[in-house]
């Protein structure tokens, strides 16, 4: 537990393996020539372990879980000269690493790089000798076995050149425990927690368990379906690595090695691997030199032209965030159009996704030169301003028609005025484009008084959200409009007949569901010609108005009255049994009659009066039906000498 927690630790100091420079530095004059060629990149990344690490962290995660998913040329392949270029830039230029001789104490030239690679190198030329199917698996389990060592090395870069001759003369178990002691992590479970949290593939944990294991052990985890060949192959090249790498070392390494190991090597040529592997560990040094001559200018020059494109990429980064803010907010309100205002949550949205701590919707009024907090939203911890609260200011909008930084020492009045509202010292502005519902509206994000202030860039940022929440406004508005012309009668304010029809398919399925009656009631003025003809449309539309609200009047907050026709109306009864719709109707045609009786004058008098047809629906029945017979009820009113009420038979 103690190990893990230790290396968990040291994962969050250690956003990446220290690479050489050299290769970082080649990387970089690779991906930036002209034409640059995947498999010199492939080869580079094979030289460096900890670029290799990198690559195979940049592979999308399908790709990682196929068989091959340690196969670094097709990595890089898959990463593209794009994706190396990227990797290039963004990887940091550190000093050497420098390592410690076991025996002299001095720096050596033993690099944690070149044993890696000679392991690599070894791991390659030992499957190639055991035709092992996959020698570019084995190069990179190979290569990447020792990245605990190479994380050792950075981290305890303090502790780690005392403890060397300590280790150098234990055996292999008594050296983790030793690391384990001193360091609080050893290097092997330092390299499975990164390669854990970094998604390395899995055939690289068991290969990372496979170095200092039991040949008993390492059967067991094959059991478990991990591939022993490649195992004792990491297991054979980091024993051989010394003697392809490293000319000092001696044969005798290999004397007292485990049954696994001895069983393997007995099978293969192991000078033939040795010298292969020697002589690829010296073209992979070649490789990773740079073109340009390493003298302190050109590496300055290097380092120069390596800032300033990484300055470039978080530039472009920053816009890329941007954008992604904006179409974050486009997605939200597009996903959203109609279903009612979309300032709350466009402002919520647009505030998190651009790392801002408050948003707020000013309303400017030039008439009363004011400037009113209409709404505002704020991330978690922090205050919202309250909405509502007002400033005067100069009346002027000069200093507000576009998107803009606002800071105290800015000169507009207007401007102060705002930042004075909003009580931060800068915050990005923008108005919207057009008015909304008649009001001018404009957007300003802070990050409260102690936030850092916005950069440039960010007010254009959100001058785009802006010109999109103006847009979504009005559609808000035009769908409010469309919605309303399709509900509400124009000329009476009764429901459309559309409207009708849903609430009366609403009805059928509660009353089915609840078992309560509901009625129908249909009326029509009569001899409505008559007024039309006497007096014109106008007072014939005036007679309409008057009966819908007459009718408004008289009934039930529930209920609903509807134009069904020219003069024909609908009232809808929840609730209500036949009996009581016809003693509704009733009372409704009473009004209708007082009316006209009241109006007598201005109708010339004619007669003001309805007749109408009540039905109950009967269970099971459909819309249409009911409203037949309904009408039915209705012309037998009107038979029957108008000014009346009929109940339709059931
Ligand atoms: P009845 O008692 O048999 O219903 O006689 P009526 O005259 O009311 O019947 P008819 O259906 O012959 O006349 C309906 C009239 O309503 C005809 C039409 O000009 C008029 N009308 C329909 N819609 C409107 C409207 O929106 N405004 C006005 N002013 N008149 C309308
Ligand atoms: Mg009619
Ligand atoms: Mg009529």
């Amino acid at each position: 537990m103690h190990s893990f927690h230790r290396a968990q630790l040291a994962l969050q100091q250690l956003e990446s393996l220290s690479s050489p420079p050299e290769s970082i530095l080649r990387l970089l004059e690779l991906t930036l020539c002209e034409r640059p060629s995947v498999a010199d990149i492939a080869a580079l990344v094979r030289t460096d372990p900890a670029l290799a690490v990198e690559v195979l962290r940049r592979l999308p995660p399908d790709a990682r879980r196929r068989r091959n998913a340690l196969d670094l040329p097709l990595a890089v392949t898959t990463l593209g000269v794009k994706g190396a270029r990227e990797l290039a830039l963004r990887s940091p230029l550190r000093g050497e690493v420098s390592i410690f001789d076991a025996e002299e104490g001095a720096v050596c030239s033993l690099s944690a790089r070149k044993h890696s690679v000679a392991c690599g190198a070894v791991a390659r030329e030992l499957a190639l000798a055991l035709d092992y199917p996959d020698a570019e698996v084995a190069y990179a389990a190979g290569l990447l076995a020792s990245i605990g060592l190479l994380a050792q090395w950075d981290l305890f870069s303090d502790e780690l050149p005392q403890l060397r001759g300590q280790l150098a003369s234990r055996p292999a178990q008594e050296r983790l425990e030793l690391e384990q002691r001193i360091l609080g992590v050893d290097h092997e479970s330092l390299g499975i927690v990164l390669a854990q949290s970094w998604n390395l593939p899995v055939e690289l944990h068991d290969v990372l368990l496979a170095a200092y294991r039991s040949p008993e052990q390492i059967k067991r985890l094959a059991e478990n379906g991990s591939d022993l060949m490649l195992m004792t192959i990491a297991r054979c090249s980091s024993r051989l690595a010394h003697l392809a790498g490293f000319p000092c070392y001696a044969a005798s390494r290999l004397e007292d090695a485990e049954t696994d190991v001895v069983e393997l090597l007995s099978e293969i040529d192991v000078e033939a691997v040795l010298e292969q592997a020697r002589s690829a560990v010296g073209a992979a040094s070649e490789l990773s030199r740079p073109l340009a001559r390493t003298t302190q200018a050109a590496f300055e020059s290097m380092r120069r032209t390596h800032e300033e494109l990484r300055r470039r990429l978080l530039e472009t980064e920053r816009q890329l965030r941007a954008e992604e803010s904006v179409n974050t907010v486009l997605q939200y309100g597009l996903n959203r159009l109609g279903d009612g205002d979309p300032l709350p949550g466009v402002m919520f949205r647009a505030m998190e996704s651009m790392g801002f701590h408050r948003l707020s919707c000013l309303e400017l009024d030039e008439q009363s030169s004011k400037i009113e907090v209409r709404g505002s939203c704020a991330a978690s911890g922090h205050t919202r301003v309250s909405e509502g609260i007002w400033m005067p200011y100069s009346g002027s909008l000069d200093g507000l028609v576009g998107p803009a930084i606002l800071k105290r020492d800015d000169p507009s009045l207007e401007r102060q005025a705002v930042l004075e509202l909003i009580g931060v010292a800068s915050a990005a502005f923008a108005p919207l484009r057009a008015r909304v519902a008649g009001k001018r509206l404009a957007l300003v994000a802070d990050r409260g008084r102690a936030g850092r202030a916005p950069v440039a860039g960010e007010e254009r940022c959100l001058g785009i959200i802006a010109e999109q929440l103006t847009l979504l406004l009005q559609f808000e508005e035009l769908t409010k409009e469309k919605e309303r012309l399709a509900t509400q009668d124009p000329l009476t304010g009764a429901a459309t007949r559309r409207r009708l029809m849903d609430r009366l398919e609403f009805m059928i399925t509660q009353s089915t569901r609840t078992k309560l009656p509901f009625s129908l009631l249909i009326m029509d003025l009569d001899h409505f010609k008559q007024f039309n003809d006497t007096m014109g449309h106008q007072i014939g539309d005036r007679l309409l108005q008057d009966l819908v609200k007459i009718l408004h009047r008289n009934v039930r907050k529930g209920d609903l009255v509807a134009r069904y026709g020219g003069e024909e109306f609908v009232v809808l009864l929840p609730s209500c049994p036949l009996e009581n719709a016809v003693a509704v109707a009733d009372d409704l045609r009473t009004a209708v009659f007082d009316y006209g009786v009241e109006q007598r004058e201005s109708y010339k008098g004619l007669p003001v009066s309805v007749s109408i047809g009540a039905a109950q629906w009967s269970g099971g029945e459909l819309p249409l039906s009911l409203i037949a017979r309904a009408d039915a009820a209705l012309y037998a009113s009107k038979h029957a000498g108008r000014n009346r009420v009929t109940a339709a038979a059931a």
